[in-house]
C-alpha cells in the first residue's frame, strides 16, 4: 500500500509536538464535506492535532485525529461527482478517523492536499479538484553525470529499500528532500558548529530514485557550493547525502517532516540566490512567511495563511495570537561578533507549569522575569532571543531548535519550582546545568540570583532536563523559587521582587558574557 503523509502546511515539527496533548480526550462534534468547496471541516470540543494521508485503491484521504472519540457526530454522507463518500469511524480506541473516498479513476495531488487549523480545535481539509489517474510514464533509465554541475549523484540503483529519495527543490525557505514511502530515519553529522564547511545527511534504508540526475539539484542556492547524492549498496540499501558549504555558513536546520522529506533550513540571512550573495548586516532576512521557519512547504501549495495553524492545541484567549510553531517571531542577528542569549521562559499557554499557593501559577511568576530580563541584557548591548514572546504553548523541542537556529551563545531557561502544597516549608533557589560547560554558567548565575533574591540556597545541581541536555551551547535552568512554599509564594508573586530576580539574572549572564565571550 502506497501513502503519502500529509502535513498542516505551517509546522515542519508537529510529530514532535504531539505529546503536549490533553489527557483528556477530545470528541468529534461536528463534520461537514463541502462539494462547491471541496473542503472537509470539522470540529472538536478541545484541541486536537490532525494527521492526514493519502491512501490508493481506492484512493481516499484519511485524517486521524489522535485522542479523539466519535461522539455524536455523523457518520457518513455521500458527495457525488469525483467524491463517493466522506465517513468518520472511530478508527481505534484513541482514534477517530475521517475519511474522503474518491470514485475509482480519480486522484488528487497529495501536495495541493492543505490541512489548515482555523482554531485549535476547527480544522479544514481541502482538496484540489481530483484528476483522472493518468498511466504511470516509465521511468528514464539511470542518469549519467553532466560535467557541467559541480553536483552529483552516483552509485547504482538499489532495491528493496523502505524509502526512496526522489528529488531535491530549492524553496523560499532553504531545500525540500522529497522521499516516498516511510521517513528514513536520518543522522546528521556536521563538521564545527560554528563554521560547517560541510554537512553530510545519512539516509538508512533509502534507495535514490532511478530518475534524478545531477542535474536536478539545485546549483548554487544558500552558499551550498555543491551537492553531492551517493547510493549505498548495504544491506538494506542507505543513501547519503553531502552538502558542501560556503566558507563560513553557520548553522543549518536538517529535520524529517510527515510531509514525506527532509527539510533543510538555512540561517536566517542566507540569501537564495548564490553562495556570492553573502550575507551582511543590513541584508535583507529571506522571503518567509515569518511564522514558517521550516515550512516545508514547497511541495505542497500554502495559501498565504492569514494565521499560522495554532499547533498544538492551545486553548488561550483569543485575543493571544496563535503563536505556537517554533522560531518565527525572533530574528536572531548573523553577526558574529555579537553575543546572542536565547531565554527561555518555561511552559506558558494551556500548560501552566506548577500551581503553588493561592493559585499562583509558575508560568504567570516567571515570563514577566523573562522579558525584563531580555530588556536588561538588550540595554547592555546584548542580543536576546526568547523561545516564546506571548503566552503560548510550546513544546520542548522547538525551545532547543530556536537557541540552536539562532546560534545562540548561553541558553537560559527560567522556571519556578513546586512540591507538595503540604510542604510550606521547602524555599528557596535551585539552579540547575547538564554539561560541564553548562556547570560554569550555573555557579556564576546562582550566586547572582541567591544575592538578588535573598531566598533560600538550595544549591547547583546537576539534572538531565530537556532543555539543558540538548542544547549545544552553555545551558543552565534556573528554578527561582518555590510556588508552594510559605516564604517564597508571597515573594514570587510580588512584582518588586521580581523585578530583583530579574537583574540578578541579567547580572548573572552579563558577568559570564563579560568573562567569557567578550
Ligand atoms: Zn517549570
Amino acid at each position: 500500500m502506497r501513502f503519502n503523509w500529509l502535513i498542516p502546511s505551517a509546522l515542519g515539527a508537529a510529530s514532535a509536538l504531539v505529546i503536549t496533548l490533553p489527557a483528556e480526550a477530545a470528541q468529534l462534534q461536528f463534520w461537514r464535506f463541502d462539494a462547491r468547496q471541496n473542503q472537509l471541516v470539522f470540529t472538536t470540543d478541545v484541541a486536537v492535532q490532525p494527521r492526514a494521508q493519502l491512501i490508493f485503491n481506492p484512493t481516499r484521504i484519511v485524517i486521524d485525529l489522535p485522542n479523539t472519540v466519535l461522539g455524536s457526530a455523523t457518520a457518513r454522507q455521500s458527495v457525488g461527482g469525483t467524491i463517493r463518500e466522506v465517513r468518520a469511524g472511530q478508527f481505534n480506541e484513541q482514534t477517530t478517523r475521517l475519511v474522503i473516498e474518491l470514485e475509482a479513476g480519480y486522484t488528487v495531488n497529495p501536495q495541493q492536499v492543505q490541512v489548515r487549523g482555523q482554531s485549535a480545535n476547527q480544522w479544514v481539509v481541502q482538496l484540489p479538484t481530483p484528476e483522472r489517474v493518468a498511466a504511470q510514464p516509465s521511468p528514464p533509465p539511470a542518469a549519467v553525470d553532466s560535467g557541467a554541475s559541480p553536483n552529483s549523484v552516483s552509485g547504482q540503483p538499489a532495491a528493496g529499500a523502505t524509502s526512496r529519495l526522489d528529488s531535491v527543490t530549492a524553496t523560499p525557505d532553504g531545500f525540500f528532500v522529497r522521499t516516498r514511502g516511510q521517513v528514513p530515519n536520518i543522522r546528521v553529522q556536521r563538521t564545527g558548529r560554528r563554521n560547517d564547511r560541510r554537512i553530510t545527511i545519512d539516509l538508512p534504508d533509502t534507495a535514490i530514485a532511478a530518475n534524478l540526475s545531477a542535474q536536478d539539484l539545485p546549483n548554487n542556492r544558500y552558499s551550498i557550493r555543491r551537492w553531492q547524492i551517493t547510493q549505498q549498496q548495504t544491506a538494506p540499501p542507505s543513501a547519503q547525502i553531502t552538502l558542501e558549504l560556503d566558507e563560513g555558513s553557520p548553522d543549518w536546520q536538517i529535520n524529517t517532516t510527515n510531509l514525506g522529506g527532509i527539510i533543510i533550513v538555512p540561517p536566517r540571512g542566507v540569501s537564495i540566490n548564490s553562495i556570492s550573495d553573502r550575507p551582511g548586516p543590513s541584508a535583507p532576512p529571506i522571503a518567509t512567511t515569518p511564522t514558517t521557519p521550516a515550512a516545508p512547504t514547497t511541495p505542497i501549495a500554502v495559501p498565504p495563511a492569514p494565521q499560522p495553524p495554532p499547533l498544538p492545541p492551545r486553548i488561550d484567549p483569543p485575543a493571544i495570537p496563535p503563536i505556537v510553531s517554533p522560531p518565527p517571531t525572533v530574528t536572531p542577528p548573523v553577526q558574529n561578533s555579537r553575543v546572542v542569549i536565547t531565554i527561555d521562559p518555561g511552559h506558558g499557554g494551556r500548560d501552566p507549569g506548577a500551581v503553588g499557593r493561592g493559585g499562583l501559577q509558575e508560568k504567570q511568576v516567571i515570563f514577566p522575569i523573562s522579558l525584563r530580563v531580555r530588556e536588561l541584557l538588550e540595554q547592555n548591548g546584548v542580543s536576546v532571543v526568547l523561545t516564546r514572546e506571548q503566552d503560548v504553548t510550546l513544546d520542548l523541542e522547538p525551545r532547543v531548535q530556536i537557541a540552536e537556529r539562532a546560534n545562540a551563545d548561553l541558553f537560559v531557561s527560567i522556571h519556578a519550582n513546586a512540591i507538595s502544597l503540604s510542604r510550606p516549608e521547602v524555599n528557596g533557589t535551585e539552579t540547575y546545568y547538564y554539561s560541564d560547560a553548562g556547570l560554569r554558567l550555573a555557579r556564576i548565575m546562582h550566586a547572582n540570583m541567591l544575592s538578588a533574591g535573598g531566598l533560600n540556597d538550595r544549591g547547583v545541581r546537576q539534572a538531565r532536563f530537556y532543555v539543558i541536555r540538548n542544547t549545544s551551547m552553555p545551558a543552565v535552568l534556573l528554578e527561582v523559587g518555590f510556588v508552594t512554599g510559605a516564604r517564597d509564594a508571597p515573594l514570587l508573586a510580588d512584582p518588586t521582587w521580581r523585578e530583583q530576580m530579574a537583574q540578578g539574572i541579567a547580572n548573572g549572564i552579563l558577568e559570564y558574557v563579560n568573562a567569557y565571550l567578550r
